[in-house]
């Protein structure tokens, strides 16, 4: 090993423990299972190696930039805050901690009266990520839990007018459809404050409330946090599960086949390849639009 070598391995090592260090920092920084969940949810943020002391210290010191004070939930959405999306997280299910404790003490209805008219799960084309609450336009609609107004945004063809809040306790909540919209981003509310009035705005049928529960971004089913005919939520402390309350999303992957291919072998015709994989030459031929049953060496078949 010459000299430049040595230089050059003790400089990446250096490197390569700094950046171990940074992510440990980052774990002291915020204490707690759900941070350490938030922490496991986000791949590690790149934080410059050399100043890291420096960014640790600065991040105690500012009290002005306290995005963990100033948006709910803050660490445990990793700061992200944008009025833009409803979903700017992209955290998939698997990367989730397998149950979740969620304070719902405050829990207060959306909407005092109506009935639900549409559960959450699988329609024709889409899937119906909230439950829709059937009532009059003009009906106060209100924030379900204490927190604070991350998006107000209109949506033509799909929410209409819309509010979603970020909630103290970790959820976000999805108000749809509303006629009119009575707060503003980043207002602070209590559960029961009024954010809107019911409606007919967007891809809208018959005035309704369309209502989502989500956590870091991902949808689950309203009605198993939330018993809609005593108007109240199921436990004061509720436990979100990966498996009771995400699973829809697994069981959503398996009704979607993913398309197979196979490439033609020398000797291959078409009744071989169809035995070979389970299927008919005649499906074959329909599935990839062939005329005639002569297949090519190379060529790319489609099998399902
Ligand atoms: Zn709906």
């Amino acid at each position: 090993m010459t000299f430049k070598h040595l230089i050059l391995t003790t400089l990446v090592s250096i490197i390569a423990i700094n950046t171990v260090n940074a992510q440990v920092v980052k774990v002291q920084a915020a204490p707690g299972n759900m941070k350490m969940a938030a922490q496991k949810a986000f791949p590690a943020r790149n934080i410059p190696t050399a100043d890291t002391t420096n960014i640790y210290n600065e991040m105690l010191n500012d009290e002005t930039d306290d995005l963990m004070e100033n948006h709910p939930a803050g660490d445990l959405y990793n700061d992200i805050w944008s009025s833009e999306k409803l979903n700017p997280y992209k955290v998939s299910i698997n990367s989730l901690p397998d149950s979740i404790q969620i304070d719902c003490s405050d829990f207060t209805m959306p909407v005092s009266t109506g009935r639900v008219s549409s559960k959450f799960g699988p329609r024709r084309y889409r899937y119906h990520y909230g439950i829709d609450i059937a009532l009059p336009s003009g009906n106060d609609v209100v924030s379900s839990f204490a927190g604070k107004i991350r998006v107000v945004d209109y949506e033509p063809g799909g929410y209409g007018n819309y509010v979603v809040v970020r909630h103290d306790n970790g959820l976000e909540t999805v108000y749809a459809h509303l006629s009119a919209v009575t707060c503003k981003v980043n207002d602070r509310i209590k559960a029961g404050d009024k954010l809107g009035l019911s409606g007919n705005t967007g891809r809208s049928t018959g005035p309704h409330l369309h209502f989502e529960t989500r956590y870091i971004g991902n949808a689950f089913n309203p009605s198993s946090l939330i018993n809609f005919d005593s108007k109240q939520v199921y436990a004061h402390n509720y436990t979100l599960t990966k498996r009771k309350n995400f699973g829809y999303q697994q069981h959503k992957a398996n009704t979607v086949q993913l398309a197979k291919y196979y490439k033609v072998r020398k000797g291959d015709n078409l009744s071989v390849i169809a035995s070979r994989n389970g299927t008919t030459v005649n499906k074959l031929k329909k599935l990839n639009g062939f005329k005639s049953s002569k297949v090519k060496y190379g060529q790319r078949i489609k099998i399902r």
